[in-house]
């Protein structure tokens, strides 16, 4: 009997044992499996953060812009319909060289005839169109536009919004501000999508960084600028600049994140 008792007692015991060792077990297992459950989840976490701290992080890197001085600032006006000039705007310029008739702001007069002149040692000859306008000038523009329509039998309201639609009106023009130049080929002077096919546009919008000048309203931009595509159309803005925007395909109110 005693025997039996201790064999009770001794299964008894190792069924204890067991019972621990698969208890311990099974919360060994559990805990195994919520610490890989809960890395998973962590992780996932840490993706999907790191991809939304990439979208932040994009919008601020987005944009590749060197900090530039005050003395400089002027070179980065920004000229629009939103960003008018004063009516008593007013710049110091200097003649176009070879060009009667047309004035750029004397600061960057040298890099506009320089690259003229560059162009010109490889055989492409440039004519400028249109540079430095004065606020009154396009006040006339519009004022003789607008006389034009009255006289061929249009009401003055309708002559008005019609004109509006052609020249912009005074101050949100960038040739107001005397860093503007409208370039054309010799042999194609027409202001229109065209010209980029002539050996000076293509040159121009090529080499134009390298005198500080930007393509001001390039292709695909019009949502932003306002402007249809204008290959003839090219702005100061200095070398550094001009490098940024053209190399990240931007226009400047998405540089100086003004749009
Ligand atoms: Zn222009």
């Amino acid at each position: 009997m005693s025997t039996k008792r201790g064999t009770k007692k001794r299964r008894k015991k190792r069924y204890r044992i067991k019972k621990r060792f698969f208890v311990f077990l099974l919360i060994f297992i559990l805990c195994i499996f919520g610490m890989v459950k809960c890395t998973a989840w962590l992780m996932s976490d840490e993706d999907s953060g790191s991809i939304q701290d990439h979208g932040t992080e994009g919008a601020d890197d987005e944009i590749r812009r060197t900090a530039i001085d005050s003395t400089e600032e002027w070179k980065l006006v920004l000229v629009n319909k939103n960003h008018k000039l004063p009516a008593d705007h007013s710049v110091e310029t200097a003649p176009v060289a070879g060009r009667s008739g047309y004035q750029f702001d004397s600061r960057a007069i040298g890099s506009l005839n320089q690259m003229i002149e560059d162009a010109a040692s490889e055989g492409l000859e440039i004519e400028v169109c249109s540079a430095y306008r004065t606020i009154e000038y396009q006040e006339n523009l519009i004022k003789a536009q607008v006389a034009k329509y009255v006289a061929q039998g249009m009401s003055q309201t309708d002559a008005e919004v019609r004109t509006a639609t052609e020249i912009i009106e005074p101050g949100a023009s960038e040739h107001n501000l005397g860093l503007a130049v409208d370039l054309v080929a010799k042999s194609y002077q027409h202001l229109e999508e065209d010209q980029e096919n002539t050996a000076e546009n293509k040159w121009l919008q090529a080499n134009c960084t390298n005198y500080g000048f930007i393509l001001r309203y390039p292709k695909g931009k019009q949502g932003i600028t306002g402007i249809i595509y204008e290959p003839w159309h090219f702005r100061y803005v200095g070398e550094a600049a001009a490098k940024e925007i053209m190399e990240q395909g931007i226009c400047l109110e998405e540089y100086l994140g003004e749009y």
